[in-house]
C-alpha cells in the first residue's frame, strides 16, 4: 500500500502528479531544448497560470530558481546594500537573518512573538529591506496578513520580503504591498522539490539594478537584472529544471480548474478539524495558543512521549507519515501538514486513527 505523507515538506504529491509524470515522458518533454518554441510556450503558460491563480499584478515579475533557501540569498543580495531587518518566529526566519549576516550585511532582528501590535515595532531608519516569514514551518506560527500590510504602511520606503514557502498558494496576498514574495514547491503545491519561485516588484528590480551598477555583489547568475532579461525572452539563465516547471504548469491548471477559493476554503475547513480535534485530546496540546497566529497549513502540536509512541504505531500499521517537531522539538511535537493534496477525507481518517 502506498503511503500518505502529512509531513510539511517534501509532502504528499498532488493527486494528479502520477498522471502528469507519465505524460511528461510520452510527450518527450524532458528532452526538449530550453531555447526552443515548446519551452517558451511552457514558461509562458506557467507564468500566466500563476498570475491568474495568485492574482499577480502585471508590473511584478516572476522568476524561477532552485529553492526557498536560495531565494533568501538572492533576495538579500539584490535588495540590501547594507541594512536588513528580520522578524523572527522560528528556524526559517532565523536562517533568513543568518544568511544576511553571512553576506556581511548589518542585519537586525526582533522576535515577532514579543510584539503584540505593529505600533510596537521599531525598525531603524537605515533599514532597506524588512524580511518576514509569513508562515513559519518550524513553529506553526503565521503572521496575519493585515499585520504585514500595516508594517508596509508604517515603513513605505523599506522593501518588504515575504517567505511564503509553506503557505503558498493558500495565502492570498495583495502583491502591490509586497516587493519580494518567494516559495518553493515541495510543500503546499504538492510537487517534487527543486524549484523556487520569486514574485518581484518594480521597486525591487530597480534596487537590484542600482546595486549591480554600483558594483555591489548581487550574484552573478541569479541576480534580478539577469533573471529579468532572460524572462523577457521567455528563457532562463541556465538549463532549468524543465520537469519541475512542466509539472507546475500542469498542477496550476488543475488548481485553476477546481478554483483557488474552493481550495483555500477547504484548507480552512481541514485546519479547523485538526485544531478542534487536538484541542480536545488528552496528551496533546496546540503549540500556538492565539488563533490569529495559528498556521492554516502547518499545524504544530505538543505531544506527550507516550502519545508520540502511539503515533509511531499508527504510522507503521496504516502507511501514514506525520511530521515531527523541528530541530530540538523532534521528540516533543508533531507537525501535521495541511496542504491542497490532503483531502478532507484524508484528514478525517487521520483523526479517526489517532482517536482510536
Ligand atoms: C522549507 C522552508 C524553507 C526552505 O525551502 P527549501 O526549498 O527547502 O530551500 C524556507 N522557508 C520556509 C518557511 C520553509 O518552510
Amino acid at each position: 500500500m502506498k503511503k500518505i505523507f502529512f509531513t510539511p515538506g517534501p509532502s504528499h504529491l498532488y493527486s494528479t502528479l502520477s498522471r502528469h509524470i507519465k505524460t511528461a515522458l510520452t510527450e518527450d518533454v524532458l528532452s526538449i531544448s530550453h531555447r526552443g518554441e515548446k519551452f517558451h510556450l511552457l514558461l509562458e503558460n506557467l507564468q500566466n497560470n500563476l498570475r491568474v491563480l495568485l492574482d499577480i499584478p502585471k508590473d511584478h515579475q516572476i522568476f524561477f530558481i532552485s529553492s526557498g533557501t536560495e531565494a533568501m540569498e538572492v533576495t538579500i543580495r539584490n535588495c540590501v546594500q547594507k541594512n536588513s531587518f528580520h522578524l523572527i518566529n522560528g528556524a526559517f526566519s532565523q536562517r533568513f537573518f543568518e544568511i544576511s549576516q553571512a553576506l556581511n550585511k548589518e542585519a537586525q532582528a526582533t522576535m515577532i512573538t514579543e510584539l503584540s501590535e505593529v505600533k510596537d515595532l521599531k525598525v531603524n531608519s537605515q533599514t532597506e529591506l524588512i524580511c518576514i516569514t509569513q508562515n513559519e514551518t518550524s513553529t506553526g506560527y503565521q503572521v496575519p496578513i493585515e499585520f504585514i500590510y500595516k508594517i508596509k504602511n508604517k515603513y513605505p520606503n523599506c522593501l518588504l520580503a515575504l517567505d511564503t514557502v509553506s503557505s503558498m498558494p493558500y495565502v492570498d496576498l495583495n502583491y502591490s504591498l509586497t516587493d519580494v514574495v518567494f516559495f518553493s514547491v515541495q510543500k503546499c503545491f504538492g510537487l517534487p522539490s527543486g524549484l523556487g519561485v520569486m514574485i518581484v516588484s518594480p521597486q525591487a528590480i530597480d534596487k537590484a539594478r542600482y546595486l549591480l551598477e554600483n558594483n555591489y555583489d548581487v550574484g552573478v547568475i541569479h541576480n534580478f537584472t539577469k533573471l529579468s532579461k532572460a524572462m523577457q525572452k521567455l528563457e532562463t539563465v541556465e538549463t532549468p529544471n524543465i520537469f519541475a516547471l512542466y509539472l507546475m504548469e500542469k498542477v496550476t491548471n488543475d488548481f485553476l480548474q477546481i478554483g483557488i477559493n474552493n481550495l483555500r476554503q477547504e484548507t480552512e475547513v481541514k485546519a479547523k478539524l485538526l485544531y478542534d480535534f487536538f484541542d480536545n485530546q488528552a496528551g496533546f496540546d496546540i503549540s500556538i495558543k492565539d488563533k490569529r497566529y495559528q498556521s492554516q497549513t502547518v499545524i504544530v502540536i505538543n505531544a506527550e512521549t507516550n502519545k508520540l509512541n502511539g503515533i509511531k504505531e499508527i504510522e507503521l500499521r496504516n502507511n501514514i507519515v506525520i511530521g515531527r517537531g523541528y530541530g530540538i522539538y523532534k521528540d516533543k511535537q508533531l507537525r501535521v501538514a495541511n496542504f491542497f493534496t490532503h483531502s478532507i477525507a484524508d484528514v478525517e481518517r487521520l483523526l479517526r486513527l489517532i482517536k482510536s
